[in-house]
């Protein structure tokens, strides 16, 4: 009896230790990470200023965010992921250059520079 008992505990503990890992390494973020995070948002409203003047420049800036997001491991939060075209890579503004429309549940934002369709489901 005693001897199963304490290789079950052994069991848990070992579990635990594992969980603990995995999830310590998921969510541990460096000081780089948080700058790079920073430098991301910093870009893309900088983009979305000059986009009326200079589209080229604000192609750029998102250029520069993706290569810090893809150097530093960071991900784009949902709202940033709508601002760009992930083909090739323009900047987007509703009604300019984008067009967005709602069919069957899913979200559709097409770039009207390489025509490219990018569906999301929405509640
Ligand atoms: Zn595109």
């Amino acid at each position: 009896m005693e001897v199963s008992k304490i290789k079950e505990s052994s069991k848990k503990v070992k579990n635990l230790g594992k969980t603990g890992k995995t999830r310590m390494f998921k969510h541990r973020k460096d000081a780089f990470q948080e700058i790079a995070e920073k430098r991301m948002v910093e870009l893309l409203a900088l983009a979305e200023m000059i986009f009326k003047e200079d589209k080229a420049l604000a192609n750029r800036y998102v250029f520069l965010a993706r290569k810090l997001a893809t150097k530093y491991k960071v991900s784009f939060s949902k709202e940033q992921k709508m601002k760009f075209c992930k083909n090739c890579g323009s900047f987007l503004v509703q009604g300019v250059n984008s067009r967005l429309r709602l069919s069957k549940g899913n979200l559709v934002i097409k770039c009207m520079d390489c025509n490219v369709i990018r569906r999301s489901k929405y509640k």
